[in-house]
């Protein structure tokens, strides 16, 4: 089954979650947003000044002109007065405009001797004002549901006077890690075992997203001891397990999935990576990772996170591509999309280039650690020579 057709199914069979809670804006950051946000009130509130110098009337300024200085607008600090026929106020940026006064003048194209400001002719009604409302409405749409609160949105929402957002609640996610041979790290090796280091990354990965995930730990390859973690795991919102999931002996994971829930795919086009499940265990989307780190966490990325970006309730574009130029000869046979892992880069001459990051082995993690990119290859793709175009995925914040 092509990647493509995977990601589609998963897609489809994904709804948000259900469940609302009420965050202050410093921690809404990364959050979906769960009610539309309308615009509380007008952005600037009222007019004002967009320069530093003096508030005119512009019917006074039709010729050269001096005028009498009767006042002074600060920001924060508004004149309060009338302004009669040949008068002016020196006013400062973000200043309210008083009522009487139509255009600001720059101060560096007017003269002042005392109270007497002399400016030359061409005033325009309005200018250098901003509007009140120019920027936002209020009443107009800010945000729909499915938005993902980004920094600047978080200054938006401040300016509005806006002290706290209704988000969707943070899915409950399971991860854990499959297989006899893995120890934690900072416990002595012995013979055969390996340190335990999917979980460490996919944690780290996850944690970028709006979940609230649970590590079951380092579960042995017995059916017995799966058995119990899924029959836990089975009451989160999803499930993400790596390892034991491919054909080898002590490979329960597809097995138990099975007799305790459903398999929904098994098995995809895609290198590294080829051996991902995906499925139910109770309420539970169930993502069953290969165990080799760099398939481990191309998997993660190109399956579950889609798929966990819509639990989550964001509505998200597929990332986009970019074409760059190889610098060197590729070897791949057809029949699988190759994530190769790369480092692109513009070339002197502006052109973008990309490299490879070396051996491209999945349980060599190195290469995805020194690249700054996935090489996308078709499927249908053979070899390729240094100077093709290929596709290229630049990381995003889960893998930067
Ligand atoms: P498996 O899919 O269980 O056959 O594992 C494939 C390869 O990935 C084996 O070499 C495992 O030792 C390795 N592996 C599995 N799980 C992990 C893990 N959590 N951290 C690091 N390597 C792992
Ligand atoms: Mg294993």
């Amino acid at each position: 089954m092509p990647l493509a057709e995977g990601i589609r199914i998963l897609l489809d069979k994904v709804m948000a979650v259900s469940g609302n809670e009420l965050v202050p804006l410093a921690k809404a950051t990364g959050r979906i947003v769960a009610q539309a946000i309308d615009c509380p009130i007008n952005v600037p509130p009222a007019n004002n000044s967009a320069m530093d110098g003096y508030g005119v009337r512009s019917n006074d300024c039709n010729a050269a002109v001096t005028l009498t200085c009767v006042g002074e607008a600060l920001a924060g600090q508004p004149y309060v007065g009338a302004i009669e026929a040949g008068q002016c106020i020196r006013i400062m940026t973000g200043a309210i405009i008083p009522d009487g006064i139509d255009a600001v003048v720059m101060q560096e194209n007017v003269t002042r001797d005392q109270q007497q400001v002399t400016l030359n002719a061409g005033v325009k009604s309005g200018q250098n004002i901003r509007l009140a409302g120019e920027d936002l409405t209020s009443g107009q749409l800010l945000f729909e549901p499915g938005h993902r609160i980004k920094p600047a949105d978080i200054g938006l929402l401040a300016s509005l006077g806006i002290a706290t957002v209704t988000v969707k609640r943070k899915p409950k996610v399971a991860l854990l890690s499959n297989g006899d041979e893995l120890v934690e790290p900072g416990q002595p090796l012995a013979s055969g075992q390996i340190y335990e280091s999917n979980r460490y990354a996919l944690a780290a990965m996850l944690k970028r997203l709006p979940l609230d995930v649970d590590e079951f730990g380092i579960i042995p390859d017995q059916p017995q001891s799966i058995r119990q973690a899924f029959s836990t795991a089975s009451e989160y919102d999803a499930v993400i397990s790596s390892g034991g999931v491919s054909v080898g002996d002590a490979d329960y994971i597809k097995q138990i999935l099975e007799e305790m829930g459903q398999i929904d795919f098994w098995k995809l086009a895609i290198k590294p990576g080829k051996p991902f499940a995906y499925g139910r265990l109770g309420n539970a989307h169930y993502f069953g990772l290969p165990g080799n780190p760099v398939s481990a966490m191309v998997t993660c990325h190109q399956l579950a996170v889609p798929a966990l970006r819509q639990l989550t309730g964001e509505h998200s574009e597929p990332p986009l591509t970019i074409t760059a130029t190889t610098t060197e000869a590729i070897r791949k046979r057809p029949g699988r999309l190759d994530f190769q892992r790369g480092v692109a880069q513009r070339s002197e001459d502006g052109r973008l280039l990309v490299t490879t990051t070396g051996r491209q082995g999945s349980g060599i993690m190195s290469s995805l650690s020194n690249a700054n990119c996935f090489l996308v290859l078709e499927q249908e793709r053979g070899n390729i020579e240094a100077g093709e175009q290929v596709e290229v995925l630049l990381f995003d914040q889960l893998l930067s």
